[in-house]
């Protein structure tokens, strides 16, 4: 991936694993702390509350973004930054701004002036827009969702509350689960491509059970870890409060509740342990599952999910359900009911009245990620649509933002860098022809998806109403959870995204061997067809050659051209890879992230990698597209200087210290600053390009190289 996106409710856990975090609506990590004080100095308003027709443009390359009084081979990130830096304070309702989710907020403008005018139309529209239209009408009524405050959750809190044993308890979890779509209320339970056999979709039983963002947040010691987890309590009794529980009553609940969170995420892996897909793969039958966690009845939950007998999993931490039997066991029935009604208006605070709303932003945006204000309801809502419905807003977003000429174009774009990396294979000193011939065998199996699926997700069966904002979500939700399950047992759809074409974000799947580019991100200024090559390949190339490296990143190496987990490495050159990979991964570990904290690089190596190889494959691709065109100076910048300052200019972010701090444990990217520098040092082309020399900060001594 390119960035790293986070709920605002959800912990996005699903899949990042293997690189396949799931969108929506908030914003990428970030560095120096200069550019976060003069924010939180000056603090900038929400955007203006206004929707548009048309995508405002920013250019490609942006002079004005940079800091020419700052020396290039000192710190190319601010030199290439600086102006953005300052132009572009945080706005109130914003974790972090970068250049990704400035255009995310362009897009969401844009889709905002779309959702609005089919709001006002009741007659004349497809049936996706009636869906998508209607959808957003009742989600703008906040009279109407002002008026039935919590009375949405009272079924499903009856139901919790009519539990009287914990023998009825997998019923119950599968219904939540299936209503709830994959918030893994005490573990997970989704469908995925099996490791051993990728053509195959089997059923993943995965740890979960959390309300903060990482299990780390439970067991860290720190002082501001400690006091982050008496807020989250005090988040938890006033949650519960709002329910209608006594104070006092609700105060013990949460201490019950962070008790069997806390032992589910002890007993949970950390991240960089993840990051090993073999750490993932434990594939058993019912019964071996069943042996698991014999006080959870298995049968009974599949049942009620509909999926009646399976006789495939994958429990990807059989660890973790060893630890859930445990709690099931020595838990209290009142504590397993305070759980299950605390994750239940957790998960369903979004779609609630103000005091839920308020109450989450509260602890999940202002305490957790220092953001001063609730991001406005057209936001919200606009984020939604694209959550539930995205593939029918999607289509309306293709057809007036990205057009058949966009889309060969950087179809074409992509080739090249494919062709690049072939190169690139070839010449490798560290690899040997067998391991070559592999490796170019899952290259040129990869499949290039550009800007929007060849065929659309079918909404036919969701019926959306225009005055009934919690059936609509009740209703999308429990589509999405039943298409989830029912691929279960079936061939793998190679033709499926998992990021909606509005999305501001890339990924690469290792299973799929495939890579991924959303329509949303293929706009200026990341891609402007008006600009000249050096920043287009500079920008997009290099992310279109960070999502290809990904399949030969520490984790996309193991799996093979078919998303087989399978090794094709000789002994030796998996050696050589792991020493060159040791050179990123102790490179990054000097860079501070905010405080003392430091870049955990064994978790960031496979992002780092991809930054690393996505720069030179587009610096290659560049070179060979216009190795017989006279390239000018443009802006007192040679082309060579554009194609760096143009890769640069992706990165620009400013950020607060509290979303710093959550990034430093959850996001698998390290922030922008080094995302820029950490690059440039390690190319012999930067240091010529920008005339630097031997001895300062951008030349760095000892290379890393991979691809
Ligand atoms: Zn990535």
């Amino acid at each position: 991936m390119r960035v790293l996106f986070i709920k605002v409710l959800f912990v996005v856990l699903a899949g990042a694993a293997l690189g396949q975090a799931v969108p929506p609506n908030q914003t990428p990590p970030s560095a120096g702390s200069r550019s976060s004080d003069q924010a939180a100095a000056n603090p900038a308003p929400a955007v203006a509350d206004s929707p548009v027709t048309s995508m405002p443009y920013t250019p490609g390359l942006d002079t004005e973004f940079m800091d020419r009084s700052a020396d290039p081979c000192v710190d190319f990130y601010q030199y290439s930054c600086g102006g953005w830096m300052k132009k572009n304070p945080i706005p109130s309702d914003q974790p972090g701004w970068a250049v990704y989710s400035k255009l995310a907020q362009d897009n969401e403008r844009f889709l905002w002036g779309i959702l609005d005018d089919l709001a006002r139309k009741t007659s004349g529209r497809t049936a996706n827009q009636q869906k998508i239209g209607d959808y957003f009408a009742a989600c703008m009524d906040e009279a109407a969702v002002e008026r039935l405050g919590a009375d949405p959750l009272k079924p499903h809190l009856d139901q919790i509350n009519g539990l009287t044993s914990k023998k009825q308890l997998p019923a119950l979890l599968a219904r939540i689960h299936l209503r709830t779509e994959g918030s893994g209320m005490l573990f997970g339970f989704d469908s995925n491509q099996d490791y051993g056999n990728s053509t195959q979709v089997i059923a993943f039983a995965s740890a979960g059970g959390l309300g903060l963002p990482d299990r780390d947040y439970y067991t860290k010691s720190d002082p501001k870890s400690v006091e982050l987890r008496q807020k989250y309590l005090l988040h938890v009794q006033r949650m519960l409060e709002l329910l209608g529980d006594q104070p006092d009553t609700a105060q013990r609940e949460a201490a019950g509740i962070m008790a069997v969170e806390t032992a589910l995420a002890k007993a949970s892996l950390t991240r960089v342990e993840r990051r090993e897909p073999h750490n993932l793969y434990h594939k058993v039958d019912l019964t071996q599952l069943q042996a698991l966690s014999p006080d959870f009845e298995w049968s009974a939950y599949l049942k009620e999910t509909g999926l009646g007998q399976q006789d495939a999993f994958n429990v990807t931490e059989p660890a973790f359900y060893k630890e859930l039997n445990n709690q099931l066991q020595t838990a209290s029935l009142d504590d397993i009911k305070s759980y299950l009604r605390w994750h239940t208006v957790h998960s369903a605070a979004l779609f609630l009245s103000s005091g839920f709303v308020n109450e989450d932003f509260d602890f999940f945006g202002k305490t957790l990620r220092g953001v001063p204000q609730l991001r406005p309801r057209w936001k919200r809502c606009v984020g939604l649509v694209d959550r539930q419905l995205g593939e029918a807003l999607g289509q309306e977003f293709v057809s007036r933002t990205f057009s058949p000429e966009m889309k060969q174009k950087t179809l074409t774009m992509t080739n090249q860098i494919e062709q690049a990396m072939a190169a690139d294979i070839g010449q490798l000193t560290w690899m040997g022809p067998e391991t070559k011939q592999n490796a170019l065998i899952k290259l040129h199996a990869v499949v290039n998806k550009i800007g929007y699926p060849d065929k659309w997700r079918d909404y036919t069966s969701i019926a959306i109403s225009r005055d009934d904002f919690a059936g609509n979500v009740e209703r999308a939700t429990m589509f999405e959870s039943k298409r989830k399950l029912n691929k279960i047992g079936k061939p793998v759809d190679r033709g499926e995204w998992s990021m909606t074409p509005t999305t501001v974000n890339a990924y690469y799947s290792s299973r799929m061997n495939d890579i991924n580019f959303p329509a949303g991100v293929l706009q200026p200024p990341l891609y402007d067809p008006k600009m000249d090559d050096a920043p287009n390949y500079g920008n997009t190339g290099g992310t279109i050659g960070h999502e290809l490296t990904h399949g030969f990143d520490d984790q996309g190496r193991k799996f093979d051209a078919q998303g087989n987990l399978k090794d094709w490495w000789t002994a030796q050159d998996n050696q050589n890879f792991e020493v060159r990979a040791q050179c990123v991964v102790d490179q990054y570990a000097r860079y501070v992230v905010v405080d003392q904290i430091k870049i955990n690089s064994k978790l960031t190596e496979g992002e780092d990698i991809a930054d690393l190889g996505g720069l030179i494959l587009a610096w290659m691709a560049w070179k060979d597209q216009t190795k017989n065109t006279q390239l000018e100076n443009r802006d007192g910048l040679t082309p060579e200087q554009r194609f760096f300052v143009g890769n640069a200019q992706w990165a620009c972010e400013n950020d607060r210290p509290e979303n710093l701090r959550m990034h430093a444990i959850t996001d698998p990217h390290s922030p922008g600053k080094y995302r820029v520098n950490g690059l440039v040092v390690n190319l012999p082309e930067f240091e010529k390009a920008f005339a630097c020399k031997a001895g300062q900060p951008m030349v760095k001594e000892n290379r890393c190289r991979i691809w």
